[in-house]
């Protein structure tokens, strides 16, 4: 740049030159003129801003824009004067010794008609051109700074335009990847930026949506597997539980989250069950079998099932607890087995005093009265357990329609006496009541509360050896009565007591001569049905008491306060 500076300078300069030389012709012609070249030569100067030095061909300075002619030394020396005299142009950048400073000079020939005249020389002071370069120089880097300065901050403002959102969609993407999925971004930009951000929030959303569905998904299968009965394992491949139900956990007596990951094994303790998995682990069959706990004597079928899901192999395993069904089955037999035994022994009795009154027995009148009482007895103790059929097979088809009316319990108490004084007395157990005078009325259903008693009687006196004695209370409490039948027999065990009132129990199941195992469970169907509630206080060896109460109906009061 300097050069181009210095050669369009110089040019210039020549251009100058030959302004000058062809301005100061006239002079040269006219000799009256010759004297006023310095004063030409300094207003030139002065127009065209140069140094203007007028030089005769001998080398005199006749004018010059700074100095004095006068003072000045010849200048034929110059490198630029003789370059002009020895061609067209002349030109030098030197020390100027009259100055005392680098100047650049372009000097021309004057002349006229071949005869040269003088030489115009015209000069700038370099610092002058190099200060003026370097102004121009000083102008374009101030000026490439600022641009530069307004491309930084046009860059910076752009950067954090774009990286802006950028931040924020990385944070939200943070967020989304702890687990906060509620994020949402807004950017007011309709660019890419603003397409990015409505992509993350449609992700946002789409991911929302899956998540919330995952989790209903999810929440689905707990409440199935936590209602479901049957117990549930899941394990992999190589036996580790991965899932396991309430009902797996109540039926192990382990903790679900602290099995998950262990080996089967280790968590049921129970070979049989872990050879069950194993095998449907190994042939990825199903498989099953009917298992019995050791610890706690639940019976169970196991059934193992393969999973081969892409991610998901391994095996489930189903606990069915057949405890229960397999009880009942075996009561039921029992109960078969009891209801004919039962029945053939009365009737073999009925049987053999027949035969005994046909064979002449009939003609003593006081033998044949016994004979028939013995046979009413009989009867008596069928007709009971048939009606303790009858009335099962009701509870259970769920046909039973109470017939309530207002009773006294006292009196129904007192039928039921009289009904098993009898026996009581063939056993030689004494029958003794203890009725409180003033009872509420009840609305219940007279023949069935009638038959609850005769139950509990009739088990107390049967359960009671000879000598002993069996007494039934009546009382009252705020609003219910109480009958109790207490007695001083065999006494149930603790362990027998809670499940007394379940169908077709019976406490010792050897012995022959006791009924169905139906009395009880009855019973407390009926108090149940009238809005009361039956219960068992026993010591073994030294008896029994059973209770129930019933609701007293506040109206009953009222209407009948006489009964
Ligand atoms: P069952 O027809 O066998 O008497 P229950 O349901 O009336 O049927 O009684 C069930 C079992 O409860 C009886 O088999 C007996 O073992 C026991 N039990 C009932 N009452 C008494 C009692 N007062 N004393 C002792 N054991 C009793």
């Amino acid at each position: 740049a300097q050069n181009i500076r210095v050669d369009q300078l110089r040019s210039h300069l020549a251009n100058e030159a030959k302004l000058v030389a062809e301005g100061i012709l006239p002079h040269f012609l006219d000799s009256r003129a010759n004297s006023r070249l310095d004063a030409t030569a300094k207003t030139m100067g002065k127009r065209i801003e140069a140094r203007v030095t007028i030089i005769a061909p001998d080398g005199t300075v006749l004018g010059d824009t700074w100095e004095d002619p006068a003072t000045m030394e010849n200048h034929s020396t110059r490198p630029e004067v003789l370059a002009a005299l020895s061609s067209d142009i002349g030109e030098s950048t030197r020390y100027s010794t009259t100055v005392r400073q680098n100047m650049m000079y372009v000097a021309v020939p004057v002349s006229s008609q071949g005869k040269l005249l003088g030489i115009a020389r015209v000069a700038l002071s370099l610092a002058e051109v190099e200060k003026a370069a370097n102004n121009l120089f000083l102008a374009v880097i101030r000026s490439m700074a600022v641009a530069s300065l307004a491309v930084i901050l046009a860059v910076a403002l752009i950067a954090r335009m774009i990286t802006r959102p950028l931040r924020q969609i990385t944070k939200a993407t943070q967020k989304i990847a702890s687990g906060q999925l509620d994020q949402e971004i807004h950017l007011r930009t309709n660019d890419e930026m603003g397409q990015l951000g409505h992509a993350f929030n449609e992700m946002a959303a789409s991911l929302r949506e899956m998540m919330t569905a995952v989790s209903d998904e999810k929440s689905k299968l707990a409440t199935v597997l936590s209602s479901i009965t049957d117990g549930v394992i899941m394990t992999d491949l190589g036996g580790n539980i991965m899932l396991a139900n309430p009902a797996a956990e109540r039926l192990f007596h382990f903790n679900e989250s602290k099995v998950n990951g262990q080996p089967l094994i280790e968590v049921i303790r129970d070979h049989e069950i872990d050879g069950i998995l194993k095998s449907c682990l190994r042939t990825s069959r199903e498989q099953t079998a009917q298992v019995e706990l050791q610890m706690t004597k639940r019976f169970l079928r196991v059934i193992a099932i393969p999973i081969a899901a892409v991610k998901l192999k391994g095996a489930l395993i189903l606990f069915q607890d057949l405890t229960e069904m397999r009880n009942l089955q075996t009561m039921r037999r029992e109960f078969v087995g009891n209801i004919s035994h039962e029945l053939r022994t009365p009737l073999a009795g009925i049987k053999a005093i027949v035969e005994t009154l046909k064979d002449g027995a009939i003609d003593d009148k006081e033998v044949a009265r016994d004979f028939l009482n013995n046979i009413d007895v009989e009867v008596d103790g069928m007709t009971q357990m048939v009606a303790e059929l009858l009335e099962l097979s009701r509870i259970e088809t769920g046909r039973v329609k109470l017939n309530l009316e207002p009773v006294d319990i006292n009196e129904v108490v007192e039928e039921a006496i009289s009904r098993l004084k009898p026996q009581a007395a063939r056993q030689q157990v004494a029958l003794l009541t203890d009725l409180s005078k003033d009872m509420p009325p009840v609305q219940v259903d007279k023949e069935r509360i009638r038959q609850v008693i005769i139950n509990l009687v009739h088990n107390a006196v049967k359960f009671t050896p000879q000598g002993g004695k069996v007494t039934v209370y009546t009382g009252s409490q705020k609003d219910s009565v109480i009958v109790s039948v207490s007695d001083t027999g065999i006494g149930i065990s603790s362990e027998d007591l809670s499940h007394i009132f379940e169908r077709f129990f019976k406490a010792d199941k050897s012995r022959s001569s006791s009924g169905t195992g139906l009395g009880l469970a009855i019973a407390r169907h009926t108090v149940q049905a009238h809005g009361g509630s039956i219960w068992a206080q026993s010591e073994e060896g030294k008896g029994s008491t059973f209770s129930f109460s019933l609701p007293v109906t506040q109206s009953l009061l009222k209407s009948h306060p006489s009964i």
